[in-house]
């Protein structure tokens, strides 16, 4: 890759609609506009529309009215809108890149990753709209049959947040479309312009107007709040911090909308005395520096066998002490800048708070000076159990290590959490690690790997890491609802 010029910048930046798109059509908001910013220079990329609670509202209105025809839409045809909107994020792979790691940071092969990731979600869920079927079932007794079938739960809002600006849409909007949903989508103020790369695109793939509408705003909650009050909607799908989950389902449960809550996280990694520690340290950067550290599924914490805590915590200062950080869009740059100063300073406070709990800093720890939210990659040693740090979801470049006796000790501290996301065990031994993984309080495992991501598989947590999948045969299964028809012959 060699590195991007300005004038390719502004290109990109150039062919994103900035307006809303609801039923159809491109229109201003009705506050105005806001700013998009590049977190690696804290300067405004562009701006963009910001919608009022009327143009939220319209954009329920619309994806109401194209609600009945959208249900009735053949699959097939459905599914080949998405195949097609899958063939133009492959197409247009790198531009989309580009525009990803301007208004969200992280390197360009990292957003190039997301975009493959993302688009194939659309692949999945356009393999999956002909694949939605029912049962019939004698009744017991003999007499009579038992008819199931399923149908789009309605009108769906899907709020997204800004660490993976594409992936985190596709994953809802992909089934919702297979399924026969209509939509709002609401994508994070920080990072709008991917998605609204996907209206477009989805648009020039075919797709009726009102199926899907998205709205940006600055205000979330006054814009949302109304849409989840609305007993037009149906279902609302949100990933996001716990916080805000927790604060959406109160609202939600005034409808009782059907729900998926895709939260926050505070992934265990686990490396045993037999693990390969050479496979364990790669698993270990993927799971810590992917996503610069901001992601809900990142390894926020290494329990390592005590045997080989110390050569663990100082191979991984070697390779995190090497890493090139930098805006995203230069050559060979690995580590990008946080998404803001709010979330670098609580990086910092937690690397400091965990000093002061004991902790020997074997790399970085600190902000780098200048423009942009850029913090050194770090390892920490001998964190106390009480350090901030271990607990708290890290959402930085920092990998705290620490010590364990035994195979008891290590899945109770992997599950000293309120979180249950995904969990990562390195080990060679396969009564070891089917024993772990099945003690382990997550939705999700990655044995032996540092990375679970994948299209074909049901993401999702368990306790305060929310509820429902997204992905994989049941990642349809969220936006449909189960009929049964008692049939009396
Ligand atoms: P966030 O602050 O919870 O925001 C997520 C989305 O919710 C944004 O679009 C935000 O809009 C919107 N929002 C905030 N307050 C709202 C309200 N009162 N009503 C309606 N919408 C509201 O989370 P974030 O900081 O963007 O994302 C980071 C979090 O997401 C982390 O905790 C991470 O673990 C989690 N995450 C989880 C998964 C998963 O699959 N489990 C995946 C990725 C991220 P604004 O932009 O306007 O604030």
């Amino acid at each position: 890759m060699s590195t991007i010029t300005t004038s390719q910048e502004h290109q990109v930046i150039d062919q994103v609609p900035k307006q809303l798109y609801i039923g159809g059509q491109w229109r201003d908001g009705a506050e105005g506009t806001l700013a998009v910013e590049d977190p690696a220079t804290g300067e405004a990329l562009c701006e963009v529309a910001d919608a009022s609670v009327d143009d939220a509202r319209a954009a329920l209105d619309a994806a109401v009215e194209a609600g009945p025809d959208w249900a009735q839409h053949p699959p097939r045809e459905r599914g080949e809108i998405l195949r097609r909107a899958f063939e133009a994020i492959m197409t247009r792979a790198d531009e989309l890149a580009l525009l990803m790691t301007l208004e969200m940071g992280k390197p360009i092969a990292e957003s190039k990753a997301e975009i493959v990731y993302a688009a194939e979600f659309l692949r999945w869920f356009s393999e999956q709209a002909v694949r939605i079927d029912g049962r019939y079932a004698v009744a017991p007794n003999g007499q009579g049959r038992l008819l199931t079938m399923k149908q789009p739960v309605g009108p769906c809002l899907l709020i997204t947040p800004w660490n993976f600006p594409l992936a985190m849409g596709t994953r809802k909007v992909g089934p919702a479309i297979a399924a026969g949903c209509t939509v709002v989508v609401k994508p994070a103020q920080q990072t709008p312009l991917s998605m609204l790369m996907l209206a477009r695109i989805l648009e020039e793939a075919g797709l009726p107007e009102g199926v899907l509408n998205l709205v940006t705003a600055s205000s979330s909650s006054r814009t949302m709040a109304p849409l989840i009050e609305d007993p037009r909607l149906r279902k609302l799908s949100f990933t996001g911090s716990t916080e805000i989950g927790r604060k959406l389902m109160e609202q939600a449960s005034h409808n009782l909308l059907r729900l998926s809550m895709e939260l926050g996280g505070n992934a265990p990694f686990l490396v045993f005395n037999d693990a390969d520690l050479d496979a364990a340290v790669e698993g270990a950067l993927i799971a810590k520096m992917r996503n610069i550290g901001e992601a809900c599924t990142a390894a926020n914490r290494f329990h390592v066998a005590e045997r080989v805590a110390e050569e663990f915590a100082s191979r991984m200062a070697e390779r995190l002490g090497s890493m090139r950080v930098g805006r995203g869009t230069e050559e060979g740059v690995q580590v990008g800048p946080l998404i803001d100063q709010d979330q670098r300073e609580k990086v910092s406070e937690l690397v400091e708070d965990a000093v002061g709990h004991g902790a020997r800093v074997l790399v970085g720890g600190h902000s780098r000076d200048g423009a942009g939210y850029f913090y050194d990659p770090t390892v920490l040693a001998d964190v106390a159990d009480d350090a901030r740090v271990l607990r708290e979801e890290i959402f930085g470049p920092v990998a705290p290590v620490t010590g364990f006796a035994s195979e008891e000790e290590a899945i109770a501290a992997a599950n000293d959490t309120e979180y249950g996301l995904v969990a990562y065990v390195y080990t060679r031994d396969l009564k070891q690690a089917l024993r772990v993984v099945e003690g382990l309080q997550t939705g999700m495992v990655g044995l032996n790997q540092g990375m679970v991501s994948n299209a074909a598989a049901p993401f999702g947590g368990i306790k305060q890491s929310g509820f429902g999948r997204e992905g994989g045969p049941e990642g349809i299964e969220e936006y449909l609802e189960t009929k049964y028809v008692a049939v009396n012959l």
